[in-house]
């Protein structure tokens, strides 16, 4: 045999038995938006390099060492999206949406990294993400952050995550904060990594952010950006919380929470879990008042978040989880040459009067205990049974694969309406 070619390192499968789970979140996300008016937005893997640079950041992780960048055969410099934002910010001034009023949009797809993979951390990740363009105030930071709550809610994992809030100043503030801090870690430079020494002037405050045990009570002592916010933005910090707690959201506020890339000011916030290991953070976001300005737009409040799929599935693993939803309703044995003719027709009768039936034909032919035996292993509730007796009396035989009821025979012309009852079937 040949040799067989692998899959690149970070850039996982998701294989049929994962993915009932993937399924549930990324419809119970749709029917989240769908229930809060947000519109989806779908958008290009590939946009150019220079998109990512000018908004999330020269000096990043993402922009200085993790996006995949290729030259396109014409020459320009193309690179895989490393995260969502940037390029709906660009697709949201090119076709004018932002004059078209406040605009509230989700997405969903693959982001690509080339971080080194390990648990919930990966090269090809599936995102859920959320921007709203048009909006200043913390009313629809708290609406963010509330339905994320109820996302969570739905997905059984409230008890698994919490809620870390910080803001971190309009832009001047920061540019404020940042001379104090680059005075501070100046004054401690030789304890600092060679990342910290290279960002010492370039991002100072990314230097909050590094996980480097060794640097933590250095970054523990460092000034607070608390002390130097402004006043906008105490004020803006100070109606979010206050309308959280009406609505019952708990949170801490974590001073050191900065987010890794540039664009972010005031608002920020994560929700984490403890349950993963390292790779805690589930969902993360903030307000980017700035940057579709920066990226070429008229200036244009913006709030939003991300939430990493492998890391949610992963958390659903740790918990029973029903995939009757995923599995046929029956499945429909088929023994024999003319059950194959009559089983067919069948089958798109039943499809016809009951389009939310679930019905796998059996497809191979076999006999009746090989046929039962595939009919058990497709996880089906019953099986459908057209032996040569049920063919001459127009019946089938229902055979409850789950439970212990008797098998029965239904009449053909009433099985549609049998099984729209037997499963609830509206
Ligand atoms: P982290 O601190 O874990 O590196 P981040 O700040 O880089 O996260 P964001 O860019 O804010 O992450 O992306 C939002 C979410 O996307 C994260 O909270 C996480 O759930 C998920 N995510 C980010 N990078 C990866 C990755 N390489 N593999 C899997 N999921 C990821
Ligand atoms: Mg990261």
């Amino acid at each position: 045999m040949a040799n067989a070619v692998q899959a690149i390192r970070g850039m996982n499968d998701i294989l049929p038995a994962e993915s009932p789970r993937w399924q549930f979140v990324e419809a119970r996300f749709g029917q989240l938006m769908a229930g809060y008016g947000y519109q989806q937005i779908r958008l290009p893997i590939v946009e150019k390099t220079e998109l990512f640079k000018r908004s999330i950041g020269e000096v990043t992780d993402i922009v200085e060492k993790e996006m995949y960048t290729f030259a396109d055969r014409n020459g320009d410099s193309l690179s895989l999206r490393p995260e969502g934002t940037a390029g709906c910010v660009r697709a949201a001034i090119q076709n004018g949406l932002l004059n078209q009023g406040t605009q509230k949009l989700w997405y969903a797809g693959p982001m690509f990294r080339h971080e080194r993979p390990q648990k919930g951390r990966y090269r090809q990740f599936y995102q859920l993400g959320v921007e709203v363009f048009g909006l200043p105030g913390p009313d629809i930071d708290a609406e963010l952050i509330i339905l994320t709550a109820r996302l969570w809610q739905q997905l059984g994992l409230a008890d698994d995550v919490r809620l870390e809030l910080n803001t971190l100043g309009t832009s001047e503030a920061r540019r404020a904060y940042r001379e104090v801090l680059v005075e501070y870690f100046s004054a401690h430079q030789a304890q600092l990594d060679e990342d910290s020494q290279r960002r010492l002037h370039s991002n100072p405050l990314r230097i909050l952010d590094s996980k480097n045990p060794d640097l933590q009570a250095l970054i523990e002592a460092a000034p607070r950006l608390q002390d130097h916010l402004d006043s906008e933005s105490a004020e803006h910090f100070a109606r979010l919380r206050e309308l959280l707690e009406a609505v019952g959201i708990e949170y801490r506020v974590n001073p050191r929470l900065v987010r890794g890339l540039d664009y972010y000011a005031k608002t920020v916030f994560e929700w984490v879990t403890d349950r993963l290991g390292a790779q805690g953070t589930v969902c993360a976001g903030g307000r980017f008042d700035g940057l579709v300005e920066q990226l070429g737009g008229k200036p244009t409040p913006a709030m939003g978040f991300a939430l990493g799929m492998e890391r949610l599935v992963a958390l659903l693993d740790e918990h029973p989880f029903d995939e009757t939803p995923y599995r046929p309703h029956a499945y429909l044995v088929l023994p024999g040459a003319e059950a194959e003719v009559a089983g067919l027709r069948l089958a798109e009768q039943l499809r016809d009067a009951c389009p939310l039936l679930r019905l796998q034909v059996h497809c191979g032919g076999g006999s009746l205990k090989s046929q039962m035996k595939k009919a058990d292993r497709s996880g089906a509730a019953l099986a459908l049974i057209l032996g040569e007796e049920e063919l001459s009396s127009q019946h089938v035989m229902v055979k409850d694969l789950r439970g212990d009821t008797r098998q029965k025979g239904v009449a053909q012309a009433q099985l549609a309406a049998f099984l729209a009852r037997h499963f609830s079937l509206a």
